[in-house]
Parts: C-alpha cells; sequence; structure tokens
C-alpha cells in the first residue's frame, strides 16, 4: 500500500506543477494517466462505476468528483481539487489536494486552503490504536467549524486495502469518543471536504460533479493513513 501511495504522490506533485492559468483540467488527466503508467501502476479512478478518467479534477464550487475536460480552463484566481487513485500489485492508494491557479487567490480561498489542510493534518494526528472514528470527524469539525466555514456531510472518508472503498466510512464531523475504534494494522483515507458556505451539496447532470448548493468554494484534501502501535503513518505523503 505504500507503493501504491508513492504513486499517487508522485502524480498528484507533477498535476500541481502543471496547474496554471489556461491549462485545462484534460491536460492535468493527461499527464496523470501517462505516469501513472510510466510507474507501472494501475489508475484506480477509470472504470470505477464507469468514472471516465484517472483523475477527479474538481474548480471552486465543485467538491468532489469532477471531470476532466477540455473545455474547462484553469484561471487565475481559481481553485482546482485534484484527487488520484492508484493500484500496486492489487493494493490501493488514494489521495487529494487543492491547488490555487496563479498568484491573485482571494483571501478567504487562502484560508480555506488553509484551514481543510489544517484539519485533515490535525485528525492524523489523533490517529492511534484506541482513538475512535469520532475522534477523527471532531478534530475535522472543530478546525473547520472554529474558522467559520462548514464540513461536508454526503461524502466521508473511507477504508481502503484491496479496494479502494471498504469499511468502515470516516466521516469528517462526529463526536469524540463515539464510534469505531482504531487498532493496528487498518488503514483508512482520510478527506476533509470543506465549504466556505452552507454543507449542503447537490450532483449535477453528469451524474459525477458535486458541487456546493449555494455556489460557494469548496476545498478537498486526503491522505491514506495507516494505523500503527506507535500512531499515523501517512502512505501517501
Ligand atoms: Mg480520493
Ligand atoms: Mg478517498
Amino acid at each position: 500500500m505504500r507503493r501504491a501511495g508513492q504513486v499517487v504522490r508522485e502524480v498528484l506533485e507533477l498535476v500541481r506543477g502543471l496547474v496554471k492559468p489556461g491549462a485545462t483540467t484534460l491536460d492535468l488527466e493527461k499527464a496523470a494517466e501517462a505516469r501513472i503508467k510510466e510507474l507501472g501502476a494501475k489508475p484506480a479512478f477509470k472504470g470505477y462505476h464507469g468514472f471516465p478518467c484517472v483523475l477527479c479534477t474538481s474548480v471552486n464550487s465543485e467538491v468532489v468528483h469532477g471531470i476532466p475536460s477540455a473545455k474547462r480552463v484553469l484561471k487565475e484566481g481559481d481553485i482546482v481539487s485534484v484527487d488520484c487513485g492508484a493500484i500496486v500489485d492489487g493494493y490501493f492508494g488514494d489521495s487529494a489536494i487543492t491547488v490555487p491557479v496563479g498568484q491573485k487567490i482571494a483571501p478567504d480561498t487562502a484560508r480555506l486552503l488553509k484551514v481543510t489542510e489544517d484539519s485533515l493534518h490535525k485528525a492524523i494526528a489523533v490517529v492511534k490504536p484506541g482513538a475512535t472514528l469520532g475522534d477523527i470527524g471532531a478534530a475535522v469539525q472543530t478546525v473547520v467549524e472554529a474558522e467559520g466555514f462548514s464540513v461536508v456531510r454526503d461524502f466521508v472518508g473511507h477504508g481502503i486495502g484491496s479496494n479502494m472503498h471498504e469499511e468502515p466510512q470516516v466521516p469528517n464531523f462526529g463526536e469524540a469518543g463515539r464510534g469505531m475504534k482504531l487498532r493496528a494494522g487498518m488503514v483508512i483515507a482520510i478527506e476533509p471536504m470543506v465549504n466556505v458556505g452552507k454543507p449542503d451539496v447537490k450532483v449535477l447532470k453528469d451524474g459525477w460533479t458535486a458541487v456546493t448548493n449555494d455556489g460557494s468554494m469548496s476545498a478537498h484534501f486526503e491522505h491514506t493513513v495507516a494505523v500503527t502501535d506507535t500512531g499515523a503513518r501517512i502512505l501517501t505523503e
């Protein structure tokens, strides 16, 4: 799983470097697909329930599951969430980043990216044997709501292993001390999705792209994290 995680990391860092005004989300997809192949891995998303691409690219008010397109041209001040999954020898890695396009990002949007990434790291910091899923959700929710932003409820993190989505679900909200206890050897994908406005989302007519109901900006960061005897080990770092 570490090897799959490293493929995902490499692809995401490649894509991060390609995000700029004038690039299309299909440009990102093509580069990612070629790199996954070069690294001898398989894409986890393409063909998953019929999803057509190796990346999800979700721009501005798109929360998750945006489909790369030659028509989607990135502009100065946009943000783009890039989610990637890869398979190595039957094991999965899954990670996401949200990247600013150009230099002139609005202050609130910059804060959204920082808070969402912080909330992921705060959640990872509570991971250890005996900690609960509620501890993870509460860690995310506390950081996000302290900044006046909201946590998406309709999509959650997940167990991951020889399938991309395994039990348990890993919500980004909850109460400390509640829910399943973590044990060494479990691997989970923690993936806060955070909106500037309200938490509600809807899915567009393409059947995939989830957007904020109020049109506010949304960010997404994700790592695949193993529970070890001494705490979290991030496999997609
Ligand atoms: Mg993902
Ligand atoms: Mg995931």
